[in-house]
């Protein structure tokens, strides 16, 4: 009897998805991108009194070919827009983004023409923090809860029509 008839359906792929999930979440690597004001907390979190290294976060990667997590730290201005779009695509798969405050979120309280209202009219985000400025307790929780989401995140063809699916929706980018 193969080993695939002992086991219930399905046991082999989640327990390999399950365990790929967790190496993911558990090597987080951010790149090194702050844009404003918010920019100086994500520092602050990634410091000693904060010590995101807790969470498997141990470098902000200069390099986006180097880094899957892009915390979008402050305010983005129509012409940084295109410059964090490049990064976005240098950064290999899987990644995800994060918007850090208010005004990477939805623009703010800056409703005018030079800023983006919101980033996620250029990249795709995974999560949102609210705030002006989120403090760095509540930076970790939003990562925390990024980590509970790629830990249930579905692998290969089933992540893309996942992401498919909730892009229809209106849950997703
Ligand atoms: Fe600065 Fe507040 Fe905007 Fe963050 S949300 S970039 S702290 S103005």
């Amino acid at each position: 009897m193969g080993l695939e008839e002992k086991l219930p359906s399905g046991v082999l792929l989640t327990s390999v998805e399950k365990l790929v999930n967790w190496t993911r979440k558990s090597s987080f690597w951010p790149a090194t991108f702050g844009l404003a004001c918010c920019a100086i907390e994500m520092m602050a979190t990634g410091a000693g009194r904060y010590d995101l290294a807790r969470f498997g976060m141990e470098v902000f990667r200069a390099s986006p070919r180097q880094a899957d997590l892009m915390i979008v730290a402050g305010r983005v201005s129509q012409k940084m827009a295109p410059v964090l779009r490049q990064i976005y695509d240098q950064m290999p798969e899987p990644r995800w983004v994060l918007a850090m405050g208010v005004c990477a979120s939805s623009g703010g309280m800056f409703n005018n023409y030079a800023i983006v209202q919101g980033v996620d009219h250029v990249v795709p985000v995974d999560m949102y923090l609210p705030g002006c400025p989120p403090r760095p307790e509540m930076l970790m929780d939003a990562i925390l809860k990024l980590h509970y989401k790629i830990q249930h995140e579905p692998l290969g063809p089933k992540r893309e029509k996942a992401l498919a699916r909730a892009r229809e929706d209106g849950t997703a980018p």
